[in-house]
């Protein structure tokens, strides 16, 4: 044994559990579209031990099929021993991270993540560069991986936020928003309607003054001064403001802010303000559904064809699966259909779309297919990652269908004239 993180150990120890039973062949996206045995949970486990006892160095194909893991937890529902294959094949990324270094790629975008406000910029850039023709002079693998990108929207959520005039009024309970980089910089329509559908519960809500970053990327790269800067950052803003709750509406956001009990449980200053902060955390469907009550307008959305993507965090993650499948059946006029394997991961996996843009594009294709097969005019996913990977699928496999955060679909119902989706 040749490896001293002990966390690795352990994990490496629960592996030893595996009896190659092969039911993770039955749910691995990777092995879906690959069918190799390296793709799924039996194989990576197999690559994980060889590296911890030292019969594999650092090799192209270690890093290959290990870091090509999802991390979606697919295969932790039907293992029998529930084998921790994402948080083995998470630690024994980082294990090599730290030994080479990050690549360029992850350098530059935990840069992007440490200034949130960047990530519009380059997003404003590429669509110029679109635009004006330019992109066709990128290499062919960069050109495939900024087309995951849609048109920018003419403001971010921030910028229209600092022009609302009613954000601090008082109400009946106070909440927290916490927007994260791509509702702010891609889908700012997802704040928006927050903002409504609480307003219209008669709720003061509050926001950040400029985006904040939860941390996750850095914690997933092992930075974890950085991650937990961060994590200090966002406490004391909604601590510091007396809230209720926080909500997210980006499932990755919503676990990583509760993730600071863990971050801290060994700080003996922090450690009771990370456990206040993450019990008031909510994902918003969650809160609307479960702490709220659902409450739905009165404006029909007619003739509207819903169907509804787990987005993995959401559901694997934080448990959500019933509240926004609630959600959407009592939207007044539409008519709700559950698309085949909806709770397949899309292939986006936070950046993973954009580092393994191969694989994928070959598991959205299957996403695609699927959430086609019922014919929606909408396809919902509560998380901003997961829209962004499927309104690229909806434009590239002319699936004809849009994309919405289901918080949007809501607030529609209040206001007929809602037309930011
Ligand atoms: S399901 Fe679990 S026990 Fe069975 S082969 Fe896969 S990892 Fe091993
Ligand atoms: S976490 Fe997902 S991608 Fe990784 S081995 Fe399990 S099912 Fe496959």
């Amino acid at each position: 044994m040749l490896h001293t993180n002990k966390r690795l150990i352990d994990l490496y120890f629960q592996s030893d559990s595996c009896v190659r039973c092969g039911r993770c062949t039955t749910v691995c996206p990777t092995y879906r579209v690959t069918r190799r045995e390296p793709m799924i949970a039996r194989g990576r486990i197999w690559l994980a031990r060889q590296f911890v006892e030292g019969r594999m160095g650092l090799s192209s194909t270690l890093k290959l099929y290990n870091d090509s893991c999802l991390g979606c937890q697919a295969c932790r529902a039907v293992c029998p021993p529930k084998i921790k294959v994402d948080e083995l094949a998470a630690e024994v990324k980082q294990t090599i991270q730290g030994r080479l270094g990050h690549t360029l790629e992850d350098k530059m975008i935990l840069k992007a993540c440490s200034h949130p406000q960047s990530f519009r910029y380059l997003v404003g850039t590429l669509d110029m560069s679109r635009r004006m023709g330019t992109t066709r002079l990128l290499p062919k693998k960069l050109r495939q991986k900024f087309r995951i990108f849609p048109q920018p929207p003419p403001s971010t959520f921030m910028d229209w936020l600092k022009l609302q005039k009613t954000r601090d009024t008082a109400g009946r309970l106070k909440i927290g928003y916490f927007p994260g980089c791509l509702t702010n910089s891609i889908f700012p329509g997802i704040g928006m309607a927050v903002l409504e559908v609480l307003k219209r519960q008669g709720i003061q809500v509050v926001a950040p003054p400029a985006v904040l970053c939860c941390g996750q990327p850095h914690r997933a790269a092992g930075e974890l001064t950085e991650s937990r800067r961060f994590a200090v950052a966002t406490m004391n803003f909604f601590l510091g403001q007396g809230v209720d709750f926080v909500v997210t509406s980006c499932p990755a956001c919503g676990y990583s802010l509760r993730e600071y009990a863990t971050d801290f449980r060994d700080d003996p200053i922090w450690r009771e303000r990370a456990e206040r902060f993450a019990d008031k955390c909510r994902d918003i469907i969650e809160y609307l559904v479960d702490d709220a009550g659902l409450s739905v307008g009165p404006e029909a959305l007619p003739g509207i064809t819903v169907t509804y993507h787990d987005s993995c965090h959401l559901n694997r993650h934080l448990g959500i699966t019933a509240q926004p499948r609630a959600l959407l059946v009592a939207l007044p006029g539409a008519r709700y259909a559950e698309m085949p394997r909806a709770d397949w991961c899309c292939g986006a996996a936070g950046s993973y779309s954009f580092k393994h843009p191969d694989i994928a594009l070959k598991i959205l294709a299957q996403k695609t297919e699927d959430a086609m097969s019922i014919r929606p005019h909408v396809v919902a996913a509560g998380c901003p990652s997961c829209l962004m990977q499927l309104g690229y699928g909806s434009r590239i496999f002319d699936g004809n269908f849009d994309v919405r955060h289901p918080v949007e679909l809501l607030a529609a119902t209040f206001d007929h004239t809602w037309n930011r989706w």
